[in-house]
C-alpha cells in the first residue's frame, strides 16, 4: 500500500477515535435531552461515518485499477462521504443558533430558507454518478475533482460565515468560555478546509473537524461549572448566563420563580440543617413537570424556571399545579414536613427587563402584606419599586442626595438632653424622601451599606468637629453600622482612620449595632467590639427585644447602652404580659451593670412608666423627630 493511503487511514482512523471519545463520553454523562446536546451529537455521528467512508475508500484505492469491487468500494465510500459531509456544516450552523439562544420554532420559515443551499447541494451529490459534476474517476481509476465540488465548497462556507456572523451578532449573548470555544472551533475548522484545498493529499479537513468538536465539548458541552451536581438542576451563573442570552437575542419567555418560605422549619423538624435535601426533593419534583434544563436554583429554597415562548396562560397553570403540590406535606428522611411556597410569575422581557432583576426576584423577600401563594405580573410592582431604589441608592451616594438627620436623646430623670442617633436620609428628585427600612436592606445586597455609613461616620465627625455637640454638652453622637462590616478585615483601621482624620475624640462617638449573626461569627464581633472600645469608642446594642438579640451577648459584649425596642415598651402599655417583659429586661440589663435607654417614647405615660423602672435614657417623639442638622442645632440652642 502506498505511502499517502496509509497517511489517509491513520488521519481518518484518528480523526474517528477522536469523535468516537467526544460521543462515548456525552453518551456516558448522558448529556443528550436538550436540543443542543442533540445536535452535538448528530455532528459527532456524521463525522464517525465520515471517517469510515473515507477509510473505505482509501483502503480500496491502490486496488481499484485491477479490482472492480475495490473500485465499487472506493467509489461508494467517496460517495457516502459527500452525501453525509454536505451536512456537517449546516448542522453546526444550527447549533451555533441554538447555543447563542436564538428562537427557531417562532422564525420557522426563515431557518426553511438556510437550507436551500445544503438540500441543493445534496442533490448535486446525488446525482454526481450520473452527471459527474462534482468529481469522476478516469479511465486509470484516477480521481479528479470537478467544477460542482467548487460550488459545494462555497456552499459550506456560506454556512460557516453565517454561523460567524450570527456569533458576532448574538457576541453579548455568550459568556467568554463559549466565545472562546466557538472562535476556536471556526479556526480549526476553516484552517483545516483551507489546509486540503490547496494540498489534497494532506487531508485535514475532518482532522480539524474532530478536534474543533472536541473542543466544544469540553467548554460547552461539559456543563459542570453550571450545574448544581447534588440537585442535577442548573445553578445561579448558569441563569445569570441564560438570561443574559434570551434578553441579548429577544426571547420572548416567561420566568417562574418558586420560592419555599418557611425554610426555617426545616431545622426545627429535623433539628438539622437539611435545606439541601429538601432543595434536592423539590427540585425532582419539578423535574416531573419540566425538563431539567429549564430548572435552575438561584440559592437553597429557590427555584426558577424558564418557560420559553410561553404565555401567561401556561405559566400561571404550572403555578398552580405547584402551589396545589405544597399543600401537601413532604418527606425527609423520617420526617414529614408541611412546606409553604410562593409562586412568582414574571414575563421577560415586559417585566424582567435585564438579569438583575431576574436575580432580584429570586434574591428579594417576598413582601409580607401579599399574601397570595400565586404572584403574576401585577403583584410583582414591588420588583420595580427596588429596582428604582436601587438606583436612586448609587445615584445618591454620587448626588449626595444622602443626608444625616439627628435625633436626640434624654436623661429620663431629668429631662436633660443626653446626645442624638444619627439617622440616614435619602433624597431621590424621582423617588421623593426614602426612608432607610426600605433602602437599607437594598444597600445591603447590593454591597453599598459601607459606603452609606462611611459618610454617615464622616459627617458626624465633622459636626462633632465642628465643635457644637461638645458646647451643648451632649455625652455623644450614635451612629448605626451594619454588622455586615464588622466582618471585613480592615473595618478597624478604616474607622480609626476616618477619626483620626478629623481629629476628634474618640469618645464622642457611640456605635450602635444590632446583633443579627451567627454564634459562629461571635469571636470576630467581638474581637472588633474589643478593639474599637480600646480606641476610645463607645457602643450601643440595638434593638433589644427583636428576637435577634440576647442576653448571652449582652454579657459577652462590652456594650455600654442596651437599646430597648419601642415594640417592648409599646406592648408593656397595652397588657400584663408585656409589662412584664419589659420589667424583667430592664431589671436584667441593670444587673449586667449596662445603661438602659428606651425608643419610641411617645407620651407622657410612657416616659413616666420608663422612669419608674430606673431607665437611663429615652429617645422618641415625645421628645423629638429626627430633624435635620439645622433643625438640630436650633433645638440645641432651645435647650440650653
Ligand atoms: P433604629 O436604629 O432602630 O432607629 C430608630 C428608628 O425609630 C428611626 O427610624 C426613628 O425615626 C424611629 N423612631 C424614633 N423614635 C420614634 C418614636 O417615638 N416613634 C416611632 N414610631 N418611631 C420612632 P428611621 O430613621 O426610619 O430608621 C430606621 C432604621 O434604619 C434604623 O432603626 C436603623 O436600623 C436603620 N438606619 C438608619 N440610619 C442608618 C445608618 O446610617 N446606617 C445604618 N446601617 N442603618 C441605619
Ligand atoms: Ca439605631
Ligand atoms: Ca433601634
Amino acid at each position: 500500500m502506498p505511502f499517502t493511503s496509509q497517511f489517509k487511514i491513520v488521519m481518518y482512523a484518528a480523526s474517528m477515535l477522536i469523535c468516537g471519545t467526544g460521543l462515548l463520553f456525552t453518551l456516558l454523562n448522558r448529556r443528550t435531552d436538550k436540543t443542543q446536546n442533540k445536535i452535538y451529537v448528530s455532528t459527532l455521528i456524521m463525522l464517525i461515518l465520515n471517517c469510515i467512508s473515507e477509510i473505505v475508500a482509501a483502503v480500496a484505492q491502490p486496488y481499484s485499477t485491477t479490482s472492480p469491487a475495490a473500485a465499487f468500494l472506493e467509489n461508494a465510500g467517496n460517495y457516502t462521504y459527500f452525501l453525509i459531509h454536505i451536512m456537517v456544516s449546516p448542522v453546526f450552523f444550527f447549533y451555533v443558533l441554538v447555543v447563542c439562544g436564538a428562537n427557531i420554532k417562532g422564525k420557522k420559515k426563515r431557518y426553511i430558507l438556510c437550507a436551500v443551499p445544503c438540500i441543493l447541494g445534496e442533490l448535486t451529490v446525488a446525482l454526481n454518478p450520473v452527471t459527474k459534476w462534482v468529481y469522476y474517476y478516469d479511465n486509470n481509476m484516477l480521481y479528479h475533482r470537478n467544477w460542482a465540488l467548487m460550488l459545494l465548497y462555497a456552499g459550506a462556507g456560506l454556512y460557516i460565515v453565517m454561523a460567524v456572523f450570527m456569533l458576532m451578532f448574538s457576541w453579548r449573548a455568550l459568556n467568554p468560555k463559549r466565545r472562546i470555544a466557538l472562535i476556536y472551533f471556526f479556526a480549526l475548522v476553516i484552517g483545516g478546509l483551507c489546509v486540503q484545498f490547496y494540498f489534497f493529499d494532506l487531508r485535514t479537513e475532518l482532522m480539524g473537524e474532530a478536534l474543533a468538536l472536541l473542543g466544544v465539548m469540553i467548554s460547552i458541552e461539559i456543563e459542570d461549572d453550571r450545574i448544581d451536581a447534588d440537585m442535577g438542576i442548573y445553578n445561579r451563573r448558569a441563569l445569570s448566563a441564560d438570561m443574559n442570552t434570551y434578553l441579548v437575542s429577544d426571547r420572548s419567555l416567561y420566568l417562574l420563580c418558586v420560592k419555599i418560605t418557611n425554610t426555617e422549619i426545616i431545622k426545627r423538624a429535623t433539628g438539622s440543617d437539611s435545606t439541601d435535601a429538601l432543595s434536592r426533593l423539590v427540585a425532582e419534583y419539578l423535574r416531573t413537570l419540566v425538563p431539567r434544563y429549564y430548572i435552575y436554583s438561584s440559592s437553597p429554597g429557590t427555584f426558577i424556571i424558564t418557560l420559553l415562548d410561553e404565555n401567561e396562560q401556561k405559566a400561571v397553570w404550572l403555578a398552580n399545579t405547584i402551589i396545589t403540590r405544597f399543600e401537601e406535606p413532604w418527606d425527609i428522611g423520617d420526617n414529614v414536613i408541611p412546606l409553604k411556597a410562593t409562586v412568582m410569575a414574571a414575563s421577560v422581557p415586559d417585566r424582567i427587563k435585564s438579569v438583575s432583576d431576574a436575580l432580584y426576584m429570586a434574591d428579594s423577600p417576598v413582601p409580607k402584606k401579599l399574601e397570595k401563594n400565586i404572584l403574576t405580573d401585577s403583584d410583582l410592582d414591588y420588583l420595580l419599586r427596588r429596582a428604582a431604589v436601587e438606583s436612586a441608592i448609587s445615584k445618591g451616594l454620587d448626588a449626595e442626595n444622602f443626608e444625616v438627620f439627628y435625633q436626640p436623646t434624654y436623661h429620663v430623670g431629668t429631662r436633660r438632653l443626653h446626645g442624638a442617633e444619627a439617622l440616614i436620609r435619602l433624597h431621590d428628585p424621582d423617588l421623593g424622601n426614602l426612608f432607610p427600612d426600605e433602602f437599607i436592606p437594598i444597600a445591603e445586597q447590593i454591597g453599598l451599606i459601607d459606603e452609606i455609613d462611611a459618610y454617615v461616620l464622616r459627617q458626624v465627625c465633622e459636626f462633632i468637629k465642628s465643635g457644637i455637640p461638645a458646647r451643648y454638652g451632649m455625652d455623644c453622637i450614635n451612629v448605626n453600622l451594619s454588622v455586615l462590616e464588622f466582618m471585613q478585615p480592615a473595618f478597624v483601621d478604616r474607622i480609626v482612620a476616618t477619626v483620626t482624620e478629623f481629629g476628634i475624640d474618640t469618645k464622642m462617638i457611640n456605635f450602635e449595632i444590632t446583633e443579627t449573626i451567627a454564634a459562629s461569627d461571635y469571636i470576630t464581633l467581638s474581637r472588633v467590639v474589643r478593639a474599637l472600645k480600646k480606641q476610645g469608642f463607645r457602643f450601643s446594642m440595638d434593638d433589644y427585644g427583636t428576637g435577634y438579640s440576647n442576653m448571652q451577648s449582652i454579657f459577652r459584649l462590652d456594650f455600654d447602652i442596651v437599646k430597648i425596642d419601642k415594640s417592648i415598651l409599646w406592648s408593656a402599655e397595652k397588657g400584663q404580659m408585656g409589662r412584664i417583659i419589659l420589667d424583667s429586661s430592664v431589671r436584667m440589663i441593670r444587673q449586667m451593670k449596662r445603661k438602659i435607654l428606651v425608643e419610641g417614647v411617645e407620651t407622657e405615660q410612657q416616659l413616666k412608666m420608663i422612669r419608674n423602672l430606673g431607665v437611663d435614657f429615652a429617645q422618641g417623639y415625645l421628645f423629638s423627630r429626627p430633624i435635620s442638622k439645622t433643625d438640630f442645632i436650633t433645638l440645641l440652642e432651645k435647650e440650653l
